[in-house]
């Protein structure tokens, strides 16, 4: 009975230090003072848990500033290069990386064309190795100063074992991907699908930040979702909410790669809007459809108001069934042709349910294409950084 009574002690004490160390973090610089108010506790305590934390190397004491009249307090902020994380992520062509310092900022970005589709996982894996070596070589950072990887992948992940079940844009089935990564660099690694990594960056710093459940549309060469609710995100049973690319609009519709018909990425991603417009003219790429659009051809901005159609629609489904308070539209569809987001604008006046309307923003991904490689860089943070899962311990 003592010794679980010991562990619960210990449980609490490695929470409250993990709190200090996300005030500090969140509000830097701050004094002990500041601290002890903020968490209501004791001078005393704050004090040992800040000497603890100063002595791990991840705070240090600044300079004096001002606080109130005529008093000074030491100020507190952590040490921003005491650990790093890397965050990658994985598109059809190419791979993109950020080096994330502790203070979770990008201190490097670099990218790697690749296409992962004519390669075996192995070799990706290899290629993400050799990319972060020389990324940490750089950056003159020690090796074991990074701490984790993360990794945005598209697809259907099992992010708990870190196995990619499926991705159609990788070619993927059952690939033990973190395992693989973990191999060559020795570096703990963490994957999660990417529009779930996207959206837990654009909470924690872009678009959705105060948001406390936002749903998020990703739209390029397939369509998907996410959903946060107050920072947590929603998984489902087997890590796939969010999948609405295979939803079906219509039984007796377009065929899907799926082998469904109907499915509303045959209605709304970019091939489908490749396919809708070589009805009409001989295109080989998606620009030439906007393009048209903007030069005031009828079959082409027919086109693109249809696709805003059926986004309107779909963040209708959506706003049905979460009732968040921000629907973010994101990916390439979205961030390279931003005059669609004020077509979908304008379909939501018709297409929202009324009880709805006014209840929710629609607004534009803020981090656009770096968005995946922050959230990695921080879900690998949140992994493990000194401190990381003290919650759970
Ligand atoms: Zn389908």
């Amino acid at each position: 009975m003592k010794k679980i009574v010991k562990q619960d002690q210990d449980v609490i004490k490695q929470h409250n230090k993990q709190m200090i160390l996300d005030i500090i973090k969140k509000q830097r610089p701050i004094s002990r003072a500041e601290l002890a108010k903020i968490t209501k506790m004791s001078a005393t305590s704050v004090g040992r848990f800040v000497s603890e934390l100063c002595e791990e190397g991840l705070v240090q004491e600044t300079d004096l500033t001002s606080s109130g009249v005529g008093r000074k307090a030491v100020q507190l902020d952590i040490i921003a290069d005491a650990v790093y994380t890397v965050g990658v992520e994985i598109e059809k062509k190419r791979i993109k990386f950020g080096m994330m310092d502790f203070s979770e900022t990008v201190v490097e970005h670099h990218r790697v064309a690749h296409t992962a589709l004519e390669s075996s996982p192995e070799e990706t894996a290899a290629l993400i190795g050799r990319e972060i070596s020389g990324l940490i070589k750089k950056c003159k950072i020690s090796p074991e100063k990074v701490v984790g990887i993360g990794i945005g992948v598209p697809g259907v992940i099992d992010y708990e074992k870190g196995i990619v079940q499926f991705s159609s844009t990788l070619g993927w089935k059952n690939v033990p991907f973190a395992v693989l990564v973990e191999q060559i660099l020795g570096i703990k690694t963490v994957i999660d699908n990417d529009l779930k990594v996207k959206i837990l960056s654009e909470y924690l710093y872009g678009s959705a930040k105060g948001s406390t459940k936002t749903t998020l549309i990703g739209i390029g060469t397939g369509i998907g979702s996410a959903l946060i609710i107050d920072g947590e995100i929603f998984r489902g049973g087997s890590n796939s909410a969010g999948e609405l690319g295979h939803t079906t609009l219509d039984p007796n519709g377009n065929l899907c790669e799926c082998g469904k018909r109907g499915c509303l990425q045959t209605y709304v991603d970019e091939n489908a809007l490749i396919t809708e417009a070589r009805r009409v003219k001989e295109i080989t790429d998606i620009g030439q459809v906007f393009e048209a659009a903007r030069a005031d051809e009828r079959w082409a901005k027919e086109i693109v108001s249809r696709t805003a159609l059926y986004i309107g629609i779909t963040i209708n489904n959506i706003v049905c069934m979460y009732n968040p308070d921000t629907v973010i539209l994101s990916g390439d569809l979205i961030e390279n042709y931003t005059e669609i987001v004020d077509l979908v604008h304008e379909h939501c006046e018709q297409v929202i349910w009324e009880p709805f309307k006014g209840t929710f923003r629609i607004i534009a991904s803020e981090l656009k294409a770096e968005a995946i490689v922050i959230g990695a860089g921080a879900l690998a943070l949140q992994h493990f950084a000194p401190l990381a899962g003290a919650d759970f311990a």
